[in-house]
């Protein structure tokens, strides 16, 4: 199969698709790679590392998707690239349909094959093509907020660890799904006291057991939150009701009761937010304040880190691709129900009943 790599070309979007170990593996299995020339510059593959691979580098994105049977990515494509996708190409990328019609329109009217990150399953039903991002918000979250809480960024001047003789920061985690998990290892790594709230108890339970002490956990309602915030340094929201808006659990009457200069980092702005002030932000302008409390809530935070979040994504993502490259997208979901579950629209029709309801059109 003819496989192609275009560059990303959303703003500040710096990771890629494929890196030259993927390249390798499907050469190797006489596949053709097609990558755009510097698609990989940001994460840290240029075109010849590439090349040494075997894939071909071609100068625009236009000759990419032109030669191209399957294209792999990393963000849904922008209107610049609507024109570029042609039937029955396979397009393999993250896309999020539910939240964007205009391109939910655009693919159906290409009638190629979408195959949507977001929604391949594991056997247990967790989404493996999520879970890696969700592992470096988690981490980053701790790293960012630490740096909010610094004074030059209106932090209230705290040193997350503490020092010997005086005490380390207080963080709470909203969640304890992978962004909590992540978050409380990285905040209980620089000492800082942490608690973990969730309203499953099982997930609690995985907590308390392979956290150290200094990591609590505690039920998730209104009453703790409340409690919590009054002394809360480092606020992370990690929470998740799969297919649905986050719930706000950090109301802006509750922002009131927080000390001035404390830090919220929201990863779940890209499902709406868990706190109420939450807005989206990007990596250009990435916290703004809101009742003398920092909120960074930016809605890509991987594409800061590229080099780590395209070895993370695409170490998950490759079995995936050499399956439908080696078999067409038809045998491989027929063999794989699992991958199938990434088919979102096909040939002009959403087979992915959530898009449907999204926009009204199951009626
Ligand atoms: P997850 O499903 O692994 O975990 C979510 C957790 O929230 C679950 O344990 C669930 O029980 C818990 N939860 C649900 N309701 C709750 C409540 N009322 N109080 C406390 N906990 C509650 O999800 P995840 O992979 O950790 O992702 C969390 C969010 O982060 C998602 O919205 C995801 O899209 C987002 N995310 C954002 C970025 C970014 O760049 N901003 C990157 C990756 C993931």
């Amino acid at each position: 199969m003819k496989i192609g790599i275009p560059k990303e070309i959303k703003n500040n979007e710096n990771r890629v698709g494929m890196t030259p170990a993927g390249v390798l593996e499907l050469s190797k299995k006489g596949h053709e790679v097609y990558v755009q020339s510097t698609a990989g510059d940001f994460s840290g593959f240029d075109d010849k590392d590439y090349h040494a691979a075997g894939a071909t580098i071609l100068p625009s994105i236009d000759r990419v998707y032109e030669v191209s049977d399957m294209i792999v990515k990393v963000k849904e494509p922008i209107e610049q690239e609507y024109g570029l996708i042609k039937e029955n190409q396979i397009v393999f990328t993250y896309f999020h349909f539910a939240s964007n019609q205009n391109l939910t329109e655009a693919m159906m009217r290409s009638k190629s094959v979408c195959i949507a990150y977001e929604t391949v399953e594991d056997k247990d039903g967790t989404l493996p093509l999520l879970t890696p991002m969700s592992e470096v918000a988690g981490r980053m979250a701790i790293q960012q907020g630490a740096k909010y809480l610094e004074k030059p960024v209106k932090g209230k001047g705290l040193l997350l660890g503490g020092v010997p003789g005086v005490p380390p920061g207080k963080v709470l985690v909203l969640g304890a799904g992978v962004v909590g998990i992540q978050a409380a290892k990285m905040a209980a790594g620089l000492g800082a006291q942490v608690t973990v709230l969730d309203v499953n108890m099982n997930r609690l339970r995985h907590v308390n057991d392979i956290m150290p002490s200094h990591v609590v956990t505690e039920f998730s309602n209104e009453y703790n939150i409340r409690k919590h915030l009054k002394t809360t340094d480092l606020v992370v929201g990690g929470v998740l009701i799969t297919g649905a808006k986050a719930p706000k659990l950090v109301t802006r009457d509750m922002l009131k009761t927080m000390q001035p200069g404390a830090v919220i980092v929201d990863v779940a702005v890209d499902q709406g937010g868990c706190i109420e002030t939450t807005r989206p932000t990007t990596h250009e302008d990435p916290a703004y304040i809101i009742d003398d409390i920092v909120h960074y809530c930016v809605a890509n935070m991987p594409g800061a880190v590229p080099y780590t979040s395209t070895l993370a994504l695409t170490n998950v993502t490759l079995p995936y691709i050499l399956k439908l490259a080696d078999a067409g997208w038809e045998k491989a979901c027929d063999h794989d129900p699992l991958l199938a579950k990434g088919l979102n629209i096909v040939k002009g029709a959403i087979v992915y009943d959530p898009i449907l309801e999204a926009f009204g059109w199951d009626e």
